[in-house]
This record gives C-alpha cells, structure tokens and sequence, in this order.
C-alpha cells in the first residue's frame, strides 16, 4: 500500500511553527516510506481570507525544503488541491448521509440558537445543539427546502454510549458519545466547514496517515462516524502534541517567537531551524543531533514521536544555529551578513569580508551582529574602568604611559594593513621590553570602547583604517590625562 501522507493548513498569512513541523513530519513519513506527500489548502472558511497567504505557505515549505508530489500549483490525480475550488463535491456527500439518517437538515435561525444557547448557559449548562430539526417530518423538510429557507446539514451524533479509536502517539483514546455535537457540515451558504471537508478530502485523497496537531483528538471520534457512515476505511491517526515555549505558555504571536517568519526576521537560518524543530517532539533514539533533511528522512519514525508536549527551547536553537553559521561556506556567510552590517556600516569603508572572517565563529544569531559591530562605526562612550585588566597588567596610569608610547610606532606604520600594524607594534614592544597584554589590552580599549570585540587590537586598528584608530587614540590619550 502506498503511504500517503498531507499538510491542510489553512491559509492565515503565517506559518506556525508548531504547522512547520506538522509540515516537516508528513513530509519527512513520506518520503522515508517512499509515499507521497500531499498538500491541501483547506480555505473553506472565507471570511478569513487573507490575501497573498497561500504564497507563505508556499514559500516556507518550499524554502525549507518541504517539497510536495501533489498540491494546488503542481496538481496531481486528486485535484484541485484547494478545497474552495472543490465547492460543488462536497454537498452530494452531505445528501448521502442525509439519506442514511447519519445528516439531517436543520432550518434553526442564529437568533433561536442564540437564545437556545443563552438559555442553556443561564443554567450553567454548556449549549449542544439539541436536534430540534431532527424531529421533522421529510414533508415538513421537503416543504421548508422548496420555499427557499436557508438551511445548514448537522450530521447526527449518537447521544449515549462511546467512542474508541487508536492514535499512534497517545494509543487508544475514548470519549463518551454525549460529548459530541452535531456539527454543522454544509453551512448556510452552501460551503462545506473545515470539519466536513477535510473528511471527504482526506477519504477522496487516499491519505493513509492523518498527522496533524492535538487539538484534533477530540474531533477525530465525529469523523470516524462520518468515515464509517459512509463506508470508508478509517486513516491511521498520528496526533501530535503542541509545541510549547515551556510547560505553561504556548509559542505566542504576542513575542514573536510563534511564526516562522519571526525566526528568519530576527535572522536564524531555516537549516538550523528545521533541524530544531525536527528534535521538538521526535527523537532518532540516540545521541545524534545534527540532521540534514536526507539524514532526516532516513532516521525518522513515527513511533518515536514524543506525547510530552515539545518544549521549544531558544537557547538551544539559537545554539543550534550558531553551529550552522560556523559550517556556512564562507562566501554564503559574507552574503548573509553583509545586509546586517549595512544596518550600522554603511557609509563606512570597513573592509566587510576581513570583519566578516572575524565575525563568522561569533555570530549566533544574525540580528546581533548590529550590535557586535557598531563600535567600528561610532565610538561608544565608555568607562575608564575598562582599562584595568589585572591579567594584561594594565590600569589607567599604565594605559596612559603605554598609548603614549604607541602612539609614534602606530604614526610610523607605513602602508595600513593588519601585517604591518603587528609587526611595527610587535617589533616595538620587545625593544623597549614591555608585556604585550599591558600594550595591546589599552589600545584594543582605546580604538574599540569595548572589552569584547571581534578580533584584537590589529585587527580593530585595520578595519577602523589609519585615520580612524589616530583619531580614537589621541582622543584615549586626553580622556586618561584628564583622568588620572
Ligand atoms: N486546516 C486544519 C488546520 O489548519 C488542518 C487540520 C488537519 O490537519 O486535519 O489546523
């Protein structure tokens, strides 16, 4: 049997992340047993429509490497792939299932319902429809569908006994019957609702395995009624558990760490995310973290999917990306930097592939690295304590001796490079036999504002350029004097 597997997102304008991995596991089950790997854009709900949202879904999955055999731009046997251009199927089903007593219409007006509902609550029941209009006659319903009454389809739920189905993450699972409601299947406009559709689709789409976020589980007992009212083989249900912040929050849009997009904003790279996110509800069953998406598929299986809810945690993905970083070929790092040292250097002369080569092992996420580099456009203010550093021997009266004395040597250095820059200031400090650290740690303090750089003082000196770094040193110079 060919395992077919599908993402059914609903196009918002975002992707989860928690939809990301969902994504990731369908697609990662599919390839592993050479099935196909489908996608459906489940838009039945058209006062959500966003514009330009199934493009995101699009580009985030085909950006990450999630690539679909079947789907609405690519077509295949099943299409179309979006279930609003599949309107018209859905209603026959809906007919079939009214004539086996597993549908009915219902005629009941929002402002009854309304009122049912008020009345339920004000006694502090919670509101089920009551299948009022599964006491009509078929006269009073033929009668009622002639003279135009807008009507919806509600399937019929049995009220007692329960329901048991298996689910390959949480194993068998039960709800009692009088838990389940009879949900509307084709709304008043004639549209199916997601819950509807998705069943037919699922069935018509031969998918095989249904994986998809928990918060299905409960629903899943009302589409089996459905799949067994028509006569249809149930799927193999793989719920999975909701990716969380920590045990109590759920990723939230409110800080911006719930969306794909938020991640590539804030500048992580989409490898190091997938392959984070891969490990935030799965494991391979031993100590391997490191994944490529064809290492991914091969170690992949469902039956190591975690029902613990996956703690997604930001250290470790933003360890993981750095990591990634450090492996970046280095002209693809210089490529993806250069836009974020343009947010502070533009206009500046710095020579971006030597601070890149600096930068490379040191860059965790990219939106730090305005920060991590700024000095070289501005000084910073900074503290006269910075020059004391009891390893390097240094402190203010010992800065300010030893910048007056570099001060000639770096006036000396004849063409400005890194090579030069060392030498003469090397070369000067044996002479006069003095401790690097004492020499090196006030200037690298003097040009830079900074007791952390990338790269020491030559370095620094470089980038800045001769008429930078004199600039910054005899300004050094007048700050220590007032000072000490
Ligand atoms: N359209 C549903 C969603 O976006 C899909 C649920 C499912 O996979 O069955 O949550």
């Amino acid at each position: 049997m060919e395992i077919r597997t599908r993402f059914a997102p609903s196009p918002t304008g975002f992707m989860h992340l928690g939809g990301l991995r969902t994504a990731l596991y369908n697609y990662l089950y599919a390839r592993k047993m050479g099935g196909k790997f489908i996608l459906r854009i489940e838009d039945t709900d058209q006062d959500r429509f966003v514009e330009g949202a199934t493009e995101v879904i699009y580009d985030t999955l085909r950006g990450c490497g999630i690539n679909w055999d079947e789907g609405p731009d690519v077509g295949g046997p099943c299409g179309p792939y979006v279930q609003s251009e599949r309107k018209a199927l859905y209603l026959p089903y809906a007919k079939q299932l009214v004539e086996k007593g597993a549908a009915y219409y219902c005629f009941c007006t929002k402002e009854e319902l309304d009122e049912r509902r008020a009345a339920a609550e004000a006694k502090g029941e919670v509101f089920k429809y009551d299948k009022h209009c599964m006491n009509l006659s078929k006269e009073e319903v033929e009668e009622k569908l002639a003279s135009g009454i807008p009507y919806v389809i509600r399937m019929n739920c049995p009220t007692t006994g329960e329901s048991t189905y298996h689910d390959v993450v949480f194993g068998d699972m039960t709800f009692p019957n009088d838990t389940l409601d009879d949900m509307i299947l084709i709304k008043a406009d004639g549209m199916p609702t997601y819950n509807f559709a998705n069943v037919i689709d699922d069935h018509l789409m031969g998918i095989t395995h249904v994986m998809r976020g928990m918060e299905y589980l409960s629903s899943t007992p009302k589409y089996n009624l459905l799949y067994n009212a028509f006569g249809w083989e149930i799927p193999e249900y793989v719920h999975l558990t909701t990716v969380m912040r920590d045990s109590q929050h759920k990723l939230s849009k409110r800080d911006g760490d719930a969306y794909y997009s938020d991640f590539i904003e804030k500048g992580y790279l989409k490898e190091a995310l997938i392959n984070y996110l891969a490990l935030v509800g799965w494991n391979p069953g031993d100590e391997r973290e490191f994944f490529t998406m064809d290492e991914l598929v091969e170690a992949f299986d469902i039956h190591r999917l975690n029902n613990a809810p996956g703690i997604f945690d930001m250290d470790k993905l933003t360890w993981f990306n750095a990591e990634y970083i450090r492996k970046m070929p280095f002209e693809d790092y210089l490529a993806t930097v250069t836009p974020w040292f343009d947010k502070v250097l533009a206009g500046t002369d710095t020579d971006y592939r030597r601070l890149a080569e600096l930068m490379q092992s040191r860059t965790e996420v990219f939106n730090r690295v305005p920060d991590m580099v700024r000095f070289l456009a501005e000084m910073p203010e900074y503290d006269l304590e910075l020059y004391f550093n009891k390893k390097m021997k240094s402190d203010p009266q010992v800065a300010l001796e030893n910048l007056q004395f570099i001060l000639p040597v770096l006036e000396s250095v004849p063409e400005w490079t890194e090579t030069t820059i060392h030498d003469k200031v090397m070369e000067a400090i044996a002479a006069a036999g003095k401790k690097n650290g004492a020499v090196l740690w006030p200037l690298r303090i003097a040009i830079s504002g900074q007791a952390s750089t990338p790269g020491g003082a030559f370095e620094i000196a470089y980038l800045l350029g001769r008429e930078e770094t004199m600039k910054r040193l005899n300004a050094a110079l007048a700050k220590l004097s007032e000072n000490a």
